[in-house]
């Protein structure tokens, strides 16, 4: 059974719960206060809503205090919202499904516990940031890269469980995960794969497991709370080259989008490239807003050897020079270089962090500017991405929104992501934008593409469209929910999946 609305419910003993934290934690780590607690509201919906609002949030500093904390809330029946940074923006941010959780704010758990030079790996707690990250890896001697989203400010550990992006070869953060420590709903600490074993030495080092490989039952699924991960990293290369393409049109679209595809498959492109449209760069490769309709831009990267570099560049420019007005350049870094980068895009396919794209965001609406995004799913052929280009851009045209679009490419797919900006201290408008994307899910569902990730308010809509044979994949994940989390206290209605007390409630 999906639900729309987060239902007024029994949450518990909150007092009860409170109490106990505070016996546990110290009151310090405890925040009830009605305003202090408005900073873990989501940001980019309307200003004024409480719609969303936390009872209170508990900040733990170590795995044992955590498991204490849900075993409290088992034992009241309160529900716990978790985050580690909690700057899931676009998505909800901080903010929790259900209204009157209690927050499991993870910013303090934020060591990196191990940075392994040789085997390319490190270990993080959950509030460790993108730029803590960064900064262990060049203390450590700088010869480990990791991938990092847009902005810096986010966790390794909550962006990459999201199925998170970035832009090296390593930007599918959720496929460098290796080996968690994980607290259960019912409180018990798992550590999954081969560190299982007490004293394995291959926690880090091998993916795979004993038996059923668990660990992905952690991602996004409100099943555990992390504390511990395993995130494997890229060797620096030698040399390394900002790349971009400049076209305009349909038929460049579709022909690029599929010699790009090619040379993703057969190795020579090995970082995760995006095709952006609505914008334009100036000379430092720095992005504004371009109202020119047919502008598209590439950006991909290629690393390694010097050499390597200009023979694949070559390789490129024998292919991508015969798609009629396609424009290339390119910007070459030694690898060791981290300071001299021309602006953020050439930054982030380095892996060094920074804020800057939140300037540009912000040029819209002002400081406060939201934004929503659509992120449907397809497969990478130039036919279908244009097709989608035309119908998504379409959707924008009826609602008035101007279109701006960031494909997202993988050898096989491409994420369709577009974003909705709106001013979240109009009601109207912040109202309209949501509805917009009820809209848009509608459309690109009966096309047969998928969403990746959503925001808290369209989970329901979003699960409640994978229906084969009857919702059986739903079904499927409540039957685990109920068996792991029985008394449904762990992030209830993650990714339109909630417990029996919900389900039984709503009826
Ligand atoms: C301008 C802008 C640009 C962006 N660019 C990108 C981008 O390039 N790539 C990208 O991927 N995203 C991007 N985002 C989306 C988002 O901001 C980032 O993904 C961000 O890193 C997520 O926040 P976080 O890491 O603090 O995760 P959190 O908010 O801490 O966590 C996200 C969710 O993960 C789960 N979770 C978190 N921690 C744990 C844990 N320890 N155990 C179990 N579950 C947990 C929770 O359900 C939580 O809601 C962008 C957003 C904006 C506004």
């Amino acid at each position: 059974m999906s639900m729309t609305q987060p239902i007024a419910h029994d949450l518990g003993d909150i007092e009860k719960a409170l109490a106990d934290f505070a016996a546990v934690l110290g009151t310090d780590a405890i925040i009830t206060d009605h305003a202090a607690l408005r900073e873990f509201r989501d940001p980019f919906t309307y200003r004024e809503s409480d719609e969303w609002d936390a009872a209170a949030a508990v900040l733990p500093t170590t795995t044992e205090q955590v498991s204490e904390i849900v075993k409290i809330a088992n034992r009241h029946r309160v529900p716990l919202w978790v985050f580690s940074q909690g700057r899931n923006n676009t998505y909800g941010g901080p903010a929790p499904r259900v209204p009157g959780s209690v927050i499991v704010n993870l910013r303090n758990m934020n060591r990196v516990l191990e940075v392994n030079e040789e085997l390319a790996y490190a270990v993080v707690e959950p509030g460790v940031r993108w730029f803590d990250l960064y900064d262990a890896l060049e203390a450590a001697g700088g010869r480990l890269w990791t991938s990092i989203p847009d902005l810096g400010w986010g966790s390794v550990v909550g962006n990459s469980t999201e199925y998170g992006r970035g832009y090296t070869p390593y930007g599918d953060h959720a496929e460098n995960i290796c080996g968690v420590e994980v607290v259960l709903p019912d409180g018990e600490i798992v550590r999954t794969g081969m560190g299982g074993m007490t004293n394995s030495q291959s926690s880090h080092v091998y993916k795979h497991a004993f038996g059923p490989n668990l660990q992905g039952l952690f991602h996004s699924s409100g099943l555990g709370i992390i504390t511990k991960m395993g995130y494997w990293l890229q060797r620096r290369p030698e040399a390394y080259a900002s790349c971009w393409l400049s076209f305009r049109g349909d038929e460049a679209l579709a022909a690029s989008v599929d010699a790009m595809r090619e040379f993703m498959l057969d190795g020579t492109v090995t970082n995760y490239p995006v095709i952006l449209h609505g914008v334009e760069l100036d000379g430092d490769g720095n992005p504004s807003f371009s109202p020119e309709a047919d502008l598209w831009l590439t950006r991909f990267a290629l690393y390694g050897r010097s050499e390597i570099i200009d023979a694949q560049w070559a390789a490129l420019e024998e292919v991508f020079s015969q798609i009629p007005g396609l424009t290339m350049r390119r910007r070459v870094y030694a690898g060791t270089d981290r300071t001299s980068h021309a602006g953020h895009e050439d930054r982030v396919m380095a892996g060094i962090p920074d804020m800057d794209i939140l300037e540009l965001f912000q040029s819209v609406y002002g400081e406060d500017t939201a934004h929503l995004d659509f992120s449907p799913v397809g497969p990478l052929r130039g036919a279908d991405v244009v097709e989608t280009a035309h119908l998504m851009r379409g959707l924008y045209e009826k609602t008035g929104e101007r279109f701006f679009s960031g494909l997202m490419l993988s050898p096989r797919s491409v994420i369709h992501i577009s974003t909705m900006f709106f001013d979240p201290h109009d009601e109207t408008q912040t109202a309209g934008v949501y509805a917009n994307y009820s809209a848009m899910l509608e459309v690109m569902g009966k096309r047969g593409y998928p969403v990746y990730r959503t925001h808290l308010q369209h989970m329901d809509a979003v699960a409640a469209q994978f229906d084969f044979n009857d919702n059986a994949l739903l079904r499927l994940n409540e039957r685990i929910k109920d068996a792991v989390d029985p008394n449904g206290i762990l992030q209830p209605g993650k990714s339109g999946v909630w417990a029996r007390r919900f389900r039984e409630a709503s009826r």
